[in-house]
């Protein structure tokens, strides 16, 4: 997991600009923001996407759709999109679960 780089921020290895933490996720920016308010929420347990939860995960992604709505809120974000890529096809570029979290402001339609 060395080189994943959501680890490395997890471990304070890579500056983020967190605004949650708890024991089984983090929230910080994103570094390119695509919306005003752009976050990512991942579970501190290395999970390399949507695909590989298990059952033993069931608490754990509990855990993450209830802090999510917490998050926003804290955030000031009224409206809001989730979303999170599953595979290189589906955009995703960063091989560690994590949900982006879009909102401020407009968003362009799905
Ligand atoms: P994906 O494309 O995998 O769904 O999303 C990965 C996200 O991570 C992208 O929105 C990208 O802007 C963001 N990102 C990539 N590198 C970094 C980084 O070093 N720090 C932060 N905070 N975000 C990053
Ligand atoms: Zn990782």
């Amino acid at each position: 997991m060395d080189e994943c780089i959501f680890c490395r921020i997890k471990r304070g290895d890579l500056p983020a600009t967190v605004v949650h933490e708890d024991d089984h996720c983090l929230a910080f920016h994103d570094k390119f923001p695509r919306a005003p308010t752009h976050l990512l929420v991942i579970p501190k347990k290395h999970l390399p996407d949507l695909n590989a939860l298990g059952e033993e995960d069931k608490a754990l992604v509990s855990h993450i759709m209830l802090t999510i709505p917490s998050i926003a809120r804290k955030q000031g974000l009224e409206a809001y999109r989730m979303a999170t890529n599953i595979g290189a096809a589906a955009g995703q570029a960063v091989f560690h679960l994590h949900f982006h979290i879009l909102g401020g402001g407009p968003l362009s339609p799905l």
